[in-house]
């Protein structure tokens, strides 16, 4: 007998369990249904958790999976498991959440403990930005490849490194922290760290209301139409886009200032891993081709003759689900 595969079956019932993902971020939560394609069955998100403490916070996640989970006529054993995304530190080991600055609590939270012992199925816990690249190895711009790294640029800076097929998170679970690695000691930039000079304090969303005002405190001027009384502090990504597009000489040197950050912290990653592939994600990529040209060049210019194989560096093509996709897709790491 000759077993055809069966095709039209949207949720994979008689193949693979689908896999749960909880995307846990400052803005909005995502639980989601994930098949092992990487492809969302359902999902809901919703705003109202920021503000909420831990304990209403994990209520709400077991609430969302458990609807999901009768809304699509499932039961508990038809998923694989959960896995959840953190915008935060986290001990893997022990899915111990240690710090956030993008909500309230969560500091040494039991926080994998809290929503397992609601199911009966694996529940895992790790850093958004662990889950976003390992979203982008399984089903985006890393397919294929064996290691790579993945930053994302927006707000702040996250990364993850996927080393032989698996991430490497260190002896905490914390490893990747490129935006707190320093890259100008001479910078008044303060992190959120604290320490001056932090990658995120020079080149990422946090950075361009200091480096707008610093542009034109030494005399450039701006051709974007800002009120006598402005407030820097609103300077994000789209109104340097938009200045750069406009031919506005403060937005080209703040893009060219953030693009030479990124290409130095690029050759150190080249320089520390010897990757055949680095990704570039987040916000600020809408910066497009000429940021991410200059990213390329400053990196070219400083890794010069000390380039033996193919090293690609591309943008991040897995889009706004990556991190709901990527924390369900950790149960199949
Ligand atoms: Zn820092």
């Amino acid at each position: 007998m000759i077993l055809l595969p069966v095709l039209n079956n949207p949720y994979n019932y008689n193949m693979e369990k689908l896999l749960c993902g909880v995307d846990l971020g400052g803005t909005k939560l995502s639980v989601g249904l994930i098949n092992t394609e990487g492809k969302i069955q359902d999902k809901f998100t919703v705003y109202d958790h920021v503000g909420k403490d831990e304990i209403k916070i994990v209520d709400q996640i077991t609430g969302l999976i458990r609807q999901l989970i009768s809304k699509n006529g499932l039961a508990e054993s038809d998923l694989k498991g959960i896995g959840m995304g953190f915008p935060g530190h986290v001990r893997y080991k022990d899915g111990y959440t240690l710090t956030t600055s993008n909500l309230k609590g969560f500091k040494n939270f039991p926080l994998r403990h809290s929503v397992a012992k609601h199911f009966k199925i694996p529940v895992l816990l790790d850093n958004d930005a662990n889950a976003q690249a390992f979203c982008e190895f399984k089903f985006g711009t890393g397919m294929g490849y064996e290691s790579l790294i993945f930053l994302t640029i927006s707000t702040g800076i996250g990364a993850g490194i996927i080393l032989d097929k698996k991430l490497y998170r260190g002896i905490t679970g914390t490893a990747g922290e490129f935006g707190h690695t320093i890259v100008n000691p001479e910078s008044d930039l303060v992190c959120t760290c604290g320490n001056k000079g932090c990658l995120m304090a020079c080149a990422c969303g946090l950075a361009l209301p200091h480096l707008f005002k610093k542009k034109i405190a030494e005399g450039m001027r701006t051709t974007l139409p800002l009120d006598a009384d402005f407030d820097y502090s609103k300077i994000d990504g789209k109104m340097i886009k938009q200045g750069f597009d406009s031919g506005d000489p403060v937005s080209a040197s703040i893009m060219k200032e953030c693009a030479d950050y990124i290409g130095i912290i690029v050759y150190n990653i080249f320089q520390i891993f010897n990757p055949p592939l680095i990704i570039l994600g987040g916000g600020l990529c809408c910066w497009g081709c000429s940021y991410l040209e200059h990213v390329r060049r400053k990196f070219k210019e400083l890794a010069r003759d000390m380039i033996f194989d193919r090293i690609d560096i591309l943008e991040s093509s897995a889009g706004g689900d990556a991190g709901l996709i990527g924390a369900a897709a950790l149960l199949l790491e």
